[in-house]
């Protein structure tokens, strides 16, 4: 016997939380043809607006030319091309690390640093409201899982102090999103190194978010905070937002790197990233370095919008990011939102629970580098529409 399927599917119908899929007609960019309508997006991880800038694709098919499509094999088998391995030494010297190694996801990644550095009976200290591919980490390595308040590093001291001992032989990790994903905000990175540095314990940062987007260079929230790799030895960032491409590096020490080669199964045990793909995010990485004025711009966009939902009296979160949720509290208000909003041809996601928690379900807006200020202001205005209408 097995379970209808039809039941759970109808009951996250009935509980607003069925999620569809919508389909795009052209490249990423803010004006787009999606489901086959013409909309304003905001809603893209695009940040710096490079997944469809000319530079990157003539790369992109340069190194198609030179490799062919796919990687057809592991990288320790023979997928590890000269580009590949250009790359990972070009994103050591971006983030200022000994190495960095590309994996084809950040979710994979994120699963084998956990499981490459932990075995069953060690420990592992998450944020609350880390990515589900870091909490997907935990049960893959085995290590005994505790999940400290949000930003709290007071809760993580607590904990730590109750459970580690310097003197036993378990392995400890603390991992968190550098920038969290559904609010814009930083994790206490600074509080959180000298937490790891008293106790012990690894600290690793998942800078999906801030890599390309924040610091002066662009090599993300460790760069903004002004930390080391002494101080948060293990970074993973993702190509596929800022950097507009696919796929994901980890950066630090010699030994963590060659750790993860020797032992992460998924990097192991899986194709390597085509070659066409670090050729383009060579390409990306270089805009990111000489253009900084690409990160002003989407600065100020981030100050002017944040001043015109302040002024409509709608709930911000504490974020300085591109990611700037506005709280509508229940499921089906931000559904409804998100509809009315796309009825005016602005496509704003409504994000909610399981994925946030439940009574701060919200309208995602993230903002790009290829918006312009009047493209923010029609959305602005649309809201003030909706505020009008609450
Ligand atoms: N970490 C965070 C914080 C993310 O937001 C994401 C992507 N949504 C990932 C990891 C996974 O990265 P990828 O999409 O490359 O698998």
């Amino acid at each position: 016997m097995t379970r209808d399927l039809k039941v759970p599917l109808q009951a996250l119908r009935s509980e607003h939380r069925y999620r569809s899929r919508r389909i795009l007609e052209g490249p990423q960019q803010p004006e787009q043809r999606i489901d086959g309508r013409s909309v304003l997006a905001f809603c893209s991880n695009d940040y710096l607006g490079l997944a469809n800038h000319p530079q990157v694709i003539q790369a992109l098919r340069r190194g198609a030319d030179t490799y062919g499509v796919g990687a057809g094999a592991a990288h320790l088998v023979n997928g590890h091309t000269r580009a590949h391995h250009a790359l990972e030494d070009e994103l050591a010297a971006f983030t200022g690390r000994d190495r960095a190694l590309l994996f084809s996801t950040g979710y994979m990644a994120n699963l084998g640093v956990a499981q490459a550095l932990l075995r069953r009976g060690d420990r592992l200290f998450e944020d609350r409201l880390n990515h589900a591919s870091l909490i997907d980490a935990a049960m893959i390595s085995g290590a005994r899982l505790s999940r400290y308040r949000h930003a709290d590093a007071g809760d993580l001291a607590r904990r730590l102090g109750r459970t580690v001992r310097l003197d036993d032989d378990r392995d400890t990790l603390i991992s968190t999103d550098a920038v969290f994903s559904m609010d814009g905000n930083l994790a206490p990175l600074e509080t959180l190194a000298s937490l790891a540095d008293t106790h012990g314990c690894w600290l690793m940062a998942d800078d999906a978010h801030g890599i390309g987007v924040l610091g002066q260079q662009g090599a993300g929230t460790l760069e903004y905070l002004g930390l080391t790799q002494a101080q948060v030895p293990i970074l993973m960032g993702t190509l596929g937002k800022a950097l507009g491409t696919s796929g994901a590096f980890v950066a630090g020490p010699d030994d963590l790197i060659e750790t993860l080669i020797q032992s992460a199964r998924t990097y192991i045990y899986t194709t390597a990233m085509p070659a066409a793909v670090a050729e383009a995010t060579r390409a990306s990485l270089h805009i990111v370095q000489q253009e900084p004025e690409r990160r002003r711009h989407l600065r100020a966009l981030v100050e002017h919008f944040r001043d015109g939902v302040g002024q409509l009296g709608l709930e911000l979160m504490e974020s300085t990011t591109p990611i700037q949720p506005i709280v509508v509290g229940a499921s089906e208000k931000a559904l409804q939102w998100s509809d009315a909003l796309l009825q005016q041809g602005l496509l704003v996601p409504a994000i909610r629970p399981p994925t946030v928690p439940q009574g701060r379900a919200r309208l995602r807006v993230t903002l790009s580098a290829t918006h312009s200020r009047a493209q923010v202001d029609r959305l602005l205005q649309a809201l003030a529409g909706l505020v009008g209408t609450a």
